[in-house]
């Protein structure tokens, strides 16, 4: 699983946080990133891995 928002690896069974956005579950490293993703899946879905920044 990567995390959408920052692009780390995480498990599901260890991820600090999960989202069910259209029928998918993402799984996040931190609470943060959840609620980065929520506000803006999309911004997050349609973004290059290449053109993530921290
Ligand atoms: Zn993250």
């Amino acid at each position: 699983m990567i995390d959408p928002v920052c692009g780390m690896t995480v498990e599901a069974e260890t991820a600090a946080a999960a989202w069910e956005h259209a029928g998918i579950v993402y799984y996040f490293c931190s609470v943060g990133c959840m609620e980065q993703f929520r506000q803006d899946p999309d911004h997050y879905l349609a973004m290059d891995p290449g053109d993530r920044r921290m």
